[in-house]
Protein backbone atom coordinates (compact mmCIF):
# COMPACT_ATOMS: atom_id res chain seq x y z
CA UNK A 1 0.00 0.00 0.00
CA UNK A 2 1.28 3.17 -0.74
CA UNK A 3 -0.95 5.08 2.08
CA UNK A 4 -0.53 4.04 5.56
CA UNK A 5 -3.89 2.30 6.06
CA UNK A 6 -2.89 -0.01 9.12
CA UNK A 7 -2.17 2.15 11.95
CA UNK A 8 -5.27 3.59 12.21
CA UNK A 9 -6.30 0.84 14.31
CA UNK A 10 -4.33 2.61 16.68
CA UNK A 11 -6.87 5.64 16.55
CA UNK A 12 -9.44 3.58 17.51
CA UNK A 13 -7.47 2.39 20.60
CA UNK A 14 -6.63 5.89 21.81
CA UNK A 15 -9.88 6.68 20.78
CA UNK A 16 -11.85 4.63 23.56
CA UNK A 17 -9.26 5.60 26.15
CA UNK A 18 -9.79 9.12 25.44
CA UNK A 19 -13.34 8.41 26.15
CA UNK A 20 -12.93 6.92 28.65
CA UNK A 21 -11.98 10.16 30.34
CA UNK A 22 -14.89 11.40 30.39
CA UNK A 23 -17.13 8.64 31.64
CA UNK A 24 -18.55 10.40 34.17
CA UNK A 25 -20.65 12.96 32.64
CA UNK A 26 -24.84 11.74 32.26
CA UNK A 27 -24.80 9.31 29.07
CA UNK A 28 -24.72 11.51 25.59
CA UNK A 29 -23.58 9.67 22.35
CA UNK A 30 -22.06 11.81 19.85
CA UNK A 31 -22.05 8.90 17.25
CA UNK A 32 -24.52 10.14 14.15
CA UNK A 33 -27.21 7.82 13.19
CA UNK A 34 -27.17 4.67 10.57
CA UNK A 35 -28.80 7.03 8.60
CA UNK A 36 -26.34 9.88 8.69
CA UNK A 37 -23.38 7.48 8.65
CA UNK A 38 -24.80 6.25 5.21
CA UNK A 39 -24.78 10.22 3.77
CA UNK A 40 -21.31 9.99 5.30
CA UNK A 41 -20.33 7.15 3.44
CA UNK A 42 -20.84 8.39 0.15
CA UNK A 43 -19.39 11.71 0.33
CA UNK A 44 -16.04 10.68 1.80
CA UNK A 45 -15.98 8.05 -0.88
CA UNK A 46 -16.60 11.24 -3.52
CA UNK A 47 -13.40 12.42 -1.27
CA UNK A 48 -11.31 9.94 -1.81
CA UNK A 49 -11.81 10.34 -5.61
CA UNK A 50 -11.37 13.59 -5.74
CA UNK A 51 -8.20 13.50 -3.69
CA UNK A 52 -6.87 10.98 -6.33
CA UNK A 53 -6.14 14.07 -8.36
CA UNK A 54 -2.75 14.53 -6.45
CA UNK A 55 0.55 13.90 -7.10
CA UNK A 56 2.03 10.93 -5.13
CA UNK A 57 3.19 12.90 -2.31
CA UNK A 58 4.02 9.75 -0.10
CA UNK A 59 5.54 7.24 -2.73
CA UNK A 60 9.44 8.11 -2.89
CA UNK A 61 9.23 8.53 -6.56
CA UNK A 62 7.35 11.77 -5.55
CA UNK A 63 10.82 13.78 -5.18
CA UNK A 64 9.65 17.01 -6.65
CA UNK A 65 8.63 20.25 -4.24
CA UNK A 66 8.70 19.80 -0.33
CA UNK A 67 5.48 17.89 0.11
CA UNK A 68 4.87 14.81 2.47
CA UNK A 69 2.29 13.41 4.33
CA UNK A 70 3.38 13.54 8.50
CA UNK A 71 4.41 10.73 9.97
CA UNK A 72 1.42 8.83 11.15
CA UNK A 73 1.89 9.35 14.64
CA UNK A 74 1.13 13.04 14.17
CA UNK A 75 -1.67 12.49 11.85
CA UNK A 76 -3.26 9.79 14.39
CA UNK A 77 -2.81 12.71 17.03
CA UNK A 78 -3.96 15.23 15.63
CA UNK A 79 -7.21 13.09 14.83
CA UNK A 80 -7.25 12.40 18.32
CA UNK A 81 -7.32 15.77 19.30
CA UNK A 82 -9.51 16.81 16.78
CA UNK A 83 -12.66 14.51 18.87
CA UNK A 84 -11.71 17.21 21.86
CA UNK A 85 -10.59 20.23 19.34
CA UNK A 86 -8.93 22.44 21.49
CA UNK A 87 -8.09 26.19 20.66
CA UNK A 88 -4.10 27.16 21.84
CA UNK A 89 -5.47 30.63 22.04
CA UNK A 90 -6.23 30.33 26.07
CA UNK A 91 -5.75 27.86 28.08
CA UNK A 92 -9.49 27.25 29.13
CA UNK A 93 -9.94 26.12 25.64
CA UNK A 94 -6.95 23.62 25.83
CA UNK A 95 -5.14 23.11 28.76
CA UNK A 96 -3.87 19.95 28.03
CA UNK A 97 -2.75 20.99 24.37
CA UNK A 98 -0.81 24.26 25.54
CA UNK A 99 1.03 22.60 28.07
CA UNK A 100 2.06 19.78 25.30
CA UNK A 101 2.21 22.83 23.00
CA UNK A 102 4.74 24.49 25.74
CA UNK A 103 6.63 21.14 26.01
CA UNK A 104 7.50 20.72 22.50
CA UNK A 105 8.35 24.22 21.52
CA UNK A 106 11.04 24.49 24.42
CA UNK A 107 12.24 21.05 23.01
CA UNK A 108 12.85 22.73 19.85
CA UNK A 109 14.12 25.95 21.86
CA UNK A 110 16.69 23.38 22.94
CA UNK A 111 17.53 21.81 19.88
CA UNK A 112 18.90 25.70 18.78
CA UNK A 113 20.81 26.10 21.65
CA UNK A 114 18.31 28.05 24.00
CA UNK A 115 17.44 27.21 27.73
CA UNK A 116 15.72 29.98 27.90
CA UNK A 117 13.06 31.36 24.97
CA UNK A 118 9.85 32.29 24.26
CA UNK A 119 7.73 31.14 21.25
CA UNK A 120 4.66 29.13 20.22
CA UNK A 121 3.60 27.54 17.60
CA UNK A 122 2.19 29.50 14.31
CA UNK A 123 0.21 28.34 11.23
CA UNK A 124 3.17 28.36 9.47
CA UNK A 125 6.77 29.76 8.04
CA UNK A 126 5.09 33.07 6.96
CA UNK A 127 3.10 33.94 10.24
CA UNK A 128 5.90 32.82 12.05
CA UNK A 129 8.24 35.44 9.82
CA UNK A 130 5.61 37.59 10.14
CA UNK A 131 5.86 38.15 14.18
CA UNK A 132 9.58 38.12 14.36
CA UNK A 133 10.03 40.84 11.82
CA UNK A 134 6.39 42.63 13.93
CA UNK A 135 8.71 42.64 17.15
CA UNK A 136 11.74 43.31 14.90
CA UNK A 137 10.27 46.81 14.35
CA UNK A 138 9.29 46.97 18.20
CA UNK A 139 13.09 46.71 19.36
CA UNK A 140 14.55 49.11 16.05
CA UNK A 141 11.85 51.26 14.97
CA UNK A 142 12.32 52.61 11.33
CA UNK A 143 15.04 50.23 10.29
CA UNK A 144 14.93 48.65 7.11
CA UNK A 145 14.85 44.85 6.84
CA UNK A 146 17.23 42.97 4.75
CA UNK A 147 17.37 39.37 3.07
CA UNK A 148 18.91 37.78 0.38
CA UNK A 149 17.32 37.39 -2.94
CA UNK A 150 16.78 34.06 -2.58
CA UNK A 151 15.10 34.45 0.87
CA UNK A 152 11.30 33.56 0.84
CA UNK A 153 9.37 36.18 -0.93
CA UNK A 154 6.99 36.27 1.71
CA UNK A 155 9.65 38.53 4.07
CA UNK A 156 8.82 41.28 1.27
CA UNK A 157 5.72 40.74 1.21
CA UNK A 158 5.11 40.52 5.45
CA UNK A 159 7.25 43.94 5.28
CA UNK A 160 4.41 45.64 3.22
CA UNK A 161 1.64 44.15 5.33
CA UNK A 162 4.03 45.67 8.41
CA UNK A 163 5.12 48.94 6.67
CA UNK A 164 8.42 48.06 6.95
CA UNK A 165 11.37 49.06 4.41
CA UNK A 166 12.37 45.69 2.49
CA UNK A 167 15.79 45.12 0.22
CA UNK A 168 16.91 42.18 -1.06
CA UNK A 169 20.71 41.99 -1.38
CA UNK A 170 23.07 39.52 -3.55
CA UNK A 171 23.74 35.74 -3.11
CA UNK A 172 27.08 34.48 -3.54
CA UNK A 173 27.75 31.96 -6.25
CA UNK A 174 26.57 28.69 -3.99
CA UNK A 175 23.05 31.51 -3.29
CA UNK A 176 23.19 32.53 0.17
CA UNK A 177 23.62 35.76 1.22
CA UNK A 178 26.51 37.68 0.51
CA UNK A 179 28.24 38.73 3.21
CA UNK A 180 30.55 41.45 1.59
CA UNK A 181 27.43 42.79 0.06
CA UNK A 182 25.35 42.60 3.48
CA UNK A 183 28.97 44.79 4.91
CA UNK A 184 28.41 47.37 2.47
CA UNK A 185 24.62 47.70 2.97
CA UNK A 186 25.34 47.87 6.60
CA UNK A 187 28.07 50.57 6.08
CA UNK A 188 25.58 52.80 4.57
CA UNK A 189 23.21 53.11 7.68
CA UNK A 190 19.78 52.67 8.90
CA UNK A 191 19.36 48.64 8.88
CA UNK A 192 17.24 47.68 11.36
CA UNK A 193 17.32 43.67 11.08
CA UNK A 194 19.21 41.03 8.93
CA UNK A 195 16.97 37.96 7.93
CA UNK A 196 20.01 34.96 7.69
CA UNK A 197 18.08 31.86 5.84
CA UNK A 198 19.16 28.14 6.62
CA UNK A 199 18.33 26.66 4.04
CA UNK A 200 16.58 28.54 0.74
CA UNK A 201 13.39 27.34 -0.59
CA UNK A 202 15.05 26.99 -4.08
CA UNK A 203 17.81 25.75 -3.25
CA UNK A 204 18.64 24.85 0.07
CA UNK A 205 21.68 27.21 0.19
CA UNK A 206 22.13 28.30 3.59
CA UNK A 207 23.30 31.43 4.74
CA UNK A 208 26.72 32.55 6.26
CA UNK A 209 25.16 33.11 9.75
CA UNK A 210 28.52 32.77 11.61
CA UNK A 211 30.24 35.21 9.30
CA UNK A 212 26.58 37.93 9.80
CA UNK A 213 27.02 37.50 13.49
CA UNK A 214 30.41 38.78 13.18
CA UNK A 215 29.75 42.25 11.89
CA UNK A 216 28.27 42.83 15.00
CA UNK A 217 31.01 44.11 16.23
CA UNK A 218 31.18 46.80 14.00
CA UNK A 219 27.39 47.34 13.28
CA UNK A 220 24.45 47.06 15.43
CA UNK A 221 21.12 44.84 13.78
CA UNK A 222 18.84 42.46 14.79
CA UNK A 223 18.87 38.94 13.24
CA UNK A 224 16.31 36.95 12.44
CA UNK A 225 17.12 33.17 11.26
CA UNK A 226 14.37 31.87 9.02
CA UNK A 227 14.79 28.47 9.53
CA UNK A 228 11.47 27.32 8.36
CA UNK A 229 12.85 24.90 5.46
CA UNK A 230 16.18 23.96 7.36
CA UNK A 231 15.69 24.01 11.09
CA UNK A 232 16.42 20.88 11.82
CA UNK A 233 19.40 19.92 10.11
CA UNK A 234 21.33 21.11 12.66
CA UNK A 235 20.81 17.73 14.10
CA UNK A 236 22.01 15.86 11.07
CA UNK A 237 25.76 14.26 11.30
CA UNK A 238 26.46 14.93 7.54
CA UNK A 239 26.48 18.27 6.88
CA UNK A 240 29.49 20.59 4.77
CA UNK A 241 31.66 22.48 6.89
CA UNK A 242 29.73 25.96 5.86
CA UNK A 243 26.42 24.59 6.69
CA UNK A 244 27.85 23.33 10.26
CA UNK A 245 29.05 26.04 11.14
CA UNK A 246 25.78 28.08 10.31
CA UNK A 247 23.78 25.52 12.24
CA UNK A 248 26.08 25.67 15.47
CA UNK A 249 25.59 29.42 16.06
CA UNK A 250 22.21 29.19 15.76
CA UNK A 251 21.50 30.24 19.17
CA UNK A 252 22.93 33.57 18.55
CA UNK A 253 19.83 34.45 16.26
CA UNK A 254 17.69 36.97 17.92
CA UNK A 255 14.77 35.36 16.83
CA UNK A 256 14.39 32.23 14.18
CA UNK A 257 11.32 30.60 12.54
CA UNK A 258 10.95 26.60 11.95
CA UNK A 259 8.35 24.92 10.19
CA UNK A 260 7.55 21.12 11.79
CA UNK A 261 5.21 20.79 8.94
CA UNK A 262 7.85 21.50 6.77
CA UNK A 263 10.54 18.81 8.09
CA UNK A 264 9.19 17.94 10.82
CA UNK A 265 7.02 15.26 9.87
CA UNK A 266 3.61 17.80 10.72
CA UNK A 267 0.76 18.14 8.85
CA UNK A 268 0.14 21.83 7.66
CA UNK A 269 -0.76 24.35 9.63
CA UNK A 270 2.48 24.00 11.87
CA UNK A 271 4.87 26.61 12.11
CA UNK A 272 7.09 27.83 15.34
CA UNK A 273 8.50 30.90 15.79
CA UNK A 274 11.27 31.42 18.94
CA UNK A 275 12.72 34.70 20.98
CA UNK A 276 16.11 34.20 22.48
CA UNK A 277 14.94 37.28 24.44
CA UNK A 278 12.02 36.62 26.84
CA UNK A 279 11.15 40.04 27.45
CA UNK A 280 9.90 40.77 23.74
CA UNK A 281 6.36 39.07 25.25
CA UNK A 282 5.68 42.20 26.42
CA UNK A 283 5.19 43.55 22.73
CA UNK A 284 1.97 41.28 22.81
CA UNK A 285 -0.16 42.89 25.86
CA UNK A 286 -3.64 43.47 24.59
CA UNK A 287 -6.98 43.79 27.09
CA UNK A 288 -9.59 41.77 25.04
CA UNK A 289 -13.31 41.50 26.78
CA UNK A 290 -13.39 38.69 24.88
CA UNK A 291 -10.56 36.29 26.32
CA UNK A 292 -11.60 34.65 28.93
CA UNK A 293 -8.08 34.18 30.92
CA UNK A 294 -9.02 32.35 34.02
CA UNK A 295 -5.83 31.84 35.13
CA UNK A 296 -2.89 33.42 36.16
CA UNK A 297 -0.73 31.06 34.27
CA UNK A 298 0.82 32.24 30.99
CA UNK A 299 -2.39 31.86 28.36
CA UNK A 300 -0.09 31.44 24.30
CA UNK A 301 -2.66 33.76 23.34
CA UNK A 302 -1.01 36.19 25.14
CA UNK A 303 2.11 35.90 23.24
CA UNK A 304 0.84 35.62 19.53
CA UNK A 305 -0.57 37.72 16.82
CA UNK A 306 -3.07 34.86 16.22
CA UNK A 307 -6.30 33.94 18.24
CA UNK A 308 -7.61 30.63 18.17
CA UNK A 309 -5.04 28.15 17.00
CA UNK A 310 -5.53 24.08 16.22
CA UNK A 311 -4.33 22.66 19.97
CA UNK A 312 -3.88 19.73 17.52
CA UNK A 313 -1.22 20.76 15.81
CA UNK A 314 0.74 20.97 19.21
CA UNK A 315 -0.42 17.29 20.28
CA UNK A 316 0.44 16.12 16.95
CA UNK A 317 4.04 17.81 17.59
CA UNK A 318 4.54 16.60 21.06
CA UNK A 319 3.51 12.97 20.08
CA UNK A 320 5.84 13.00 17.43
CA UNK A 321 8.84 14.29 19.18
CA UNK A 322 8.03 11.90 21.56
CA UNK A 323 8.24 9.22 19.43
CA UNK A 324 10.80 10.85 18.17
CA UNK A 325 12.95 13.20 20.14
CA UNK A 326 14.83 15.46 18.87
CA UNK A 327 18.39 14.56 19.04
CA UNK A 328 21.56 13.81 17.38
CA UNK A 329 22.50 10.67 16.71
CA UNK A 330 18.45 9.13 16.92
CA UNK A 331 16.35 8.17 14.77
CA UNK A 332 14.68 11.48 13.34
CA UNK A 333 18.26 12.97 13.19
CA UNK A 334 19.19 9.74 11.09
CA UNK A 335 16.08 10.38 8.73
CA UNK A 336 17.40 13.95 7.96
CA UNK A 337 20.99 12.69 7.28
CA UNK A 338 19.27 10.81 4.79
CA UNK A 339 17.59 13.15 2.97
CA UNK A 340 20.95 15.25 2.56
CA UNK A 341 22.77 11.71 2.08
CA UNK A 342 19.87 11.11 -0.41
CA UNK A 343 20.77 14.82 -2.26
CA UNK A 344 24.51 14.30 -2.32
CA UNK A 345 24.14 10.66 -4.09
CA UNK A 346 21.90 12.24 -6.62
CA UNK A 347 23.99 15.14 -7.18
CA UNK A 348 27.07 13.02 -7.49
CA UNK A 349 25.53 10.57 -10.39
CA UNK A 350 24.46 13.83 -12.08
CA UNK A 351 27.80 15.57 -11.88
CA UNK A 352 29.35 12.82 -13.60
CA UNK A 353 26.51 12.45 -16.51
CA UNK A 354 27.88 14.53 -19.88
CA UNK A 355 24.27 15.11 -20.88
CA UNK A 356 23.75 17.48 -17.79
CA UNK A 357 25.06 20.39 -15.49
CA UNK A 358 25.21 20.54 -12.50
CA UNK A 359 26.29 24.16 -10.14
CA UNK A 360 27.15 24.23 -6.50
CA UNK A 361 26.42 20.46 -4.70
CA UNK A 362 23.91 20.63 -2.17
CA UNK A 363 24.14 21.82 1.35
CA UNK A 364 20.94 20.06 2.57
CA UNK A 365 18.42 18.43 0.93
CA UNK A 366 17.44 20.04 -2.49
CA UNK A 367 19.14 19.49 -5.77
CA UNK A 368 19.27 21.74 -9.02
CA UNK A 369 20.78 20.70 -12.34
CA UNK A 370 19.35 21.31 -15.59
CA UNK A 371 20.06 19.46 -19.02
CA UNK A 372 23.01 20.90 -21.28
CA UNK A 373 21.67 22.72 -24.06
CA UNK A 374 23.44 25.35 -25.45
CA UNK A 375 21.32 28.80 -24.45
CA UNK A 376 18.94 29.61 -21.67
CA UNK A 377 15.67 29.21 -23.43
CA UNK A 378 16.82 25.97 -25.00
CA UNK A 379 18.11 24.58 -21.45
CA UNK A 380 14.33 26.00 -20.11
CA UNK A 381 12.29 23.99 -22.70
CA UNK A 382 14.56 20.74 -21.96
CA UNK A 383 13.91 20.91 -18.31
CA UNK A 384 10.17 21.72 -18.92
CA UNK A 385 10.09 18.69 -20.79
CA UNK A 386 11.85 16.28 -18.72
CA UNK A 387 9.91 17.39 -16.32
CA UNK A 388 7.06 16.12 -18.33
CA UNK A 389 8.35 12.74 -19.17
CA UNK A 390 9.25 12.01 -16.22
CA UNK A 391 6.29 12.49 -14.83
CA UNK A 392 4.91 10.25 -17.41
CA UNK A 393 6.68 7.71 -16.34
CA UNK A 394 5.26 8.39 -12.60
CA UNK A 395 9.02 10.23 -11.54
CA UNK A 396 8.11 13.61 -9.78
CA UNK A 397 10.22 16.36 -10.58
CA UNK A 398 10.38 20.10 -9.76
CA UNK A 399 11.29 23.12 -12.01
CA UNK A 400 12.58 26.12 -10.75
CA UNK A 401 13.16 29.47 -12.10
CA UNK A 402 16.66 30.98 -11.40
CA UNK A 403 18.48 34.20 -11.96
CA UNK A 404 21.22 34.36 -14.40
CA UNK A 405 23.67 35.53 -11.81
CA UNK A 406 23.34 32.67 -9.87
CA UNK A 407 24.27 30.36 -12.63
CA UNK A 408 26.28 32.22 -14.65
CA UNK A 409 29.91 31.45 -13.18
CA UNK A 410 28.81 27.92 -13.25
CA UNK A 411 27.75 27.82 -16.72
CA UNK A 412 30.38 29.63 -18.82
CA UNK A 413 29.47 28.66 -22.01
CA UNK A 414 25.62 28.90 -21.19
CA UNK A 415 24.43 31.67 -24.00
CA UNK A 416 21.95 33.88 -22.10
CA UNK A 417 19.28 34.43 -24.66
CA UNK A 418 17.01 35.49 -20.88
CA UNK A 419 18.04 36.61 -17.61
CA UNK A 420 16.24 33.66 -16.03
CA UNK A 421 16.99 29.70 -16.92
CA UNK A 422 14.54 26.69 -15.44
CA UNK A 423 15.93 24.05 -13.96
CA UNK A 424 15.07 20.77 -12.64
CA UNK A 425 14.78 20.96 -8.49
CA UNK A 426 14.41 17.66 -6.30
CA UNK A 427 13.44 18.28 -2.48
CA UNK A 428 14.52 15.07 -1.34
CA UNK A 429 12.58 15.61 1.97
CA UNK A 430 11.66 11.95 2.36
CA UNK A 431 14.21 9.64 4.41
CA UNK A 432 12.97 6.80 1.73
CA UNK A 433 14.84 8.80 -1.10
CA UNK A 434 18.68 7.53 -0.14
CA UNK A 435 17.27 3.68 -0.42
CA UNK A 436 15.20 4.73 -3.45
CA UNK A 437 18.24 6.39 -5.30
CA UNK A 438 18.87 3.61 -7.61
CA UNK A 439 15.47 3.29 -8.65
CA UNK A 440 14.25 6.77 -8.74
CA UNK A 441 17.93 7.24 -11.55
CA UNK A 442 17.08 4.45 -13.16
CA UNK A 443 13.31 5.95 -14.36
CA UNK A 444 15.27 9.59 -15.10
CA UNK A 445 18.19 7.84 -17.03
CA UNK A 446 16.08 6.78 -20.26
CA UNK A 447 14.50 10.22 -19.73
CA UNK A 448 17.74 12.08 -20.53
CA UNK A 449 18.61 10.00 -22.82
CA UNK A 450 15.53 11.00 -25.02
CA UNK A 451 15.42 14.79 -23.79
CA UNK A 452 19.08 15.65 -24.32
CA UNK A 453 21.83 15.02 -26.85
CA UNK A 454 24.09 12.71 -26.05
C1 LIG B 1 8.38 27.49 3.32
C2 LIG B 1 9.20 28.65 3.74
C3 LIG B 1 8.62 29.81 4.27
C4 LIG B 1 7.12 29.99 4.34
O1 LIG B 1 6.58 29.09 5.21
P1 LIG B 1 5.05 28.61 5.08
O2 LIG B 1 4.98 27.59 6.16
O3 LIG B 1 4.88 28.06 3.72
O4 LIG B 1 4.18 29.78 5.34
C5 LIG B 1 9.45 30.81 4.71
N1 LIG B 1 10.78 30.70 4.61
C6 LIG B 1 11.39 29.61 4.09
C7 LIG B 1 12.87 29.56 4.02
C8 LIG B 1 10.60 28.55 3.63
O5 LIG B 1 11.20 27.48 3.08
Amino acid sequence: MTLDIRTLELLRESLAHLDAGFAHLPTFDATPNDQEIRSMRGVLKEVAERLRDNYPYAHPFYAGQMLKPPHPVARLAYALAQHVNPNNHALDGGRASSAMEKECVAQLARMVGWTEHLGHLTGGGTIANLEALWVAERTRPGGVIVASAQAHYTHSRMCDVLGLAFEALPTDRHGRLSVSALEERLERGGVGTVVVTLGTTATGSVDPLRDVLRLHGKYSFRTHVDAAYGGYFGLADNLGSDARAAFDVMAEADSIAIDPHKHGLQPYGTGCVLFRDTAVGAYYKHDSPYTYFSSAELHLGEISLECSRPGAAAVALWATQRLLPLERGGKFARGLADCRGAALELFARLEKDSRVRTAFSPELDIVIWAPRAETASATSSRSRAIFEAAARSNLHLAVANLPRGLLESWWPDLTWDREHVTVLRSCLIKAEHRAWLPAIWAVLDPVLNTHTDR
